[in-house]
């Protein structure tokens, strides 16, 4: 299958700014691409969809987050610093010295997360580990005055990171997990675009980061007869990753196919020969009970919704540096769109 894959629309949903519950600038762009060959919508909820077919059958249901980690401001210090809470999971040793993006009252606020200097850490202090709530940002502000004029208390950032290609066909940008799993699944959607009379719905999903409320909520709306959730899968080839515990993936040897309670062994079976038929490597990855993606949500909507799950192998996930092989990318959105003219 023949696939030219829309980098402008990628780097676009990168840049684009989503925490967990505030998606609207990712959505937004994901629905822009959308309108140009589906029927595209929003959900109370915040879910953005892409439509093929409405009425036809099967039903299918596509999802990828849409949302990524990022901050909330908690408060706004005397001299305009401002303290901070997570929204999903950080390892707060990767946020120091990272710039942020804030969506403030009159557009983005740029900021930066700064720690004392290491010549005036105390000696304990340089051996412990730096903690989420020790840490703040700062917006150049001189006062809280002047912080307030351009955001308050709820405010929300993430990390200023572009995209950014290394050696090979490697991708390094902030938010790869998952914004491009809404990638995949709009682009595998504009692949079929013509040749199926499925109802296909690509659905970019909100507030996965917090416990993947957006798809609960997408798949009781759209009582489909199958799901593919299509997020990212630690690649094991970096050092200091222990296969027994991370599974097998490794970049650019091809995507992740998972296994276990929550995915629907029908489904994985056609994934699996829709890659052996267009010659998509895989790997499979097990699961002893949560997959720890949108999939364990939507397998337990209503009376149960079989579910498959498509991986990409990431390096260094929740952190600014989340790598990729842009190869393995490719061959989810192929491998999508040839499962879906499958059935
Ligand atoms: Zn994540």
């Amino acid at each position: 299958m023949d696939y030219a894959p829309d980098l402008e629309f990628l780097e676009k949903l990168l840049l684009a700014a989503g925490p967990s519950g505030f998606e609207e600038e990712a959505t937004g762009v994901f629905l822009e691409k959308a309108a140009g060959f589906a029927q595209a919508e929003r959900d109370r909820h915040g879910n953005a969809y892409a439509r093929l077919n409405p009425g036809g059958r099967p039903k299918v249901l596509l999802l990828g987050h849409a949302d990524e980690i990022g901050v909330i401001v908690s408060h706004v210090e005397e001299k305009g610093f401002l303290r901070l809470k997570p929204l999903g999971g950080w390892d707060p040793q990767v946020l120091v010295g990272q710039r942020l993006r804030f969506l403030g009252k009159r557009g983005h606020v740029l900021g930066v997360v700064g720690r004392k200097a290491v010549h005036v850490l105390k000696e304990e202090e340089r051996k412990k580990a730096v903690e989420l709530e020790d840490l703040f940002a700062d917006i150049g502000a001189g006062s809280r005055e002047e912080a307030l004029a351009h955001l308050e208390v709820g405010a929300v950032g993430v990390l200023d990171q572009p995209p950014q290609w290394l050696l090979g066909e490697r991708l390094v940008s902030k938010a790869l997990d998952n914004r491009l799993g809404a990638f995949v699944v709009l682009e595998a959607l504009r692949l079929v675009a013509g040749k199926t009379e499925a109802e296909v719905v690509a659905v970019a999903t909100v507030q996965e980061e917090i416990g993947a409320f957006g798809a609960r909520t997408a798949a009781f709306r759209e009582a489909p007869d199958l799901a593919l959730v299509v997020d990212v899968h630690h690649d094991s080839a970096a050092p200091g990753m222990d296969k027994a515990r991370v599974g097998e993936a490794e970049l650019g040897r091809g995507v992740v196919l998972d296994v276990g309670p929550f995915v629907d062994r029908e489904v994985l079976k056609g994934l699996r020969q829709a890659a052996e038929a267009e010659g998509i490597p895989y790997v499979l990855n097990a699961h002893g009970r949560w997959s720890g993606t949108d999939a364990d949500e939507v397998a337990k909507v209503r009376e149960g919704i079989p579910t498959g799950i498509v991986s990409i192998p990431l390096r260094y996930m929740h952190s600014p540096v989340e790598m990729v092989d842009f190869r393995d990318v490719e061959r989810a959105v192929r491998l999508l769109a040839a499962y879906i003219l499958r059935l």
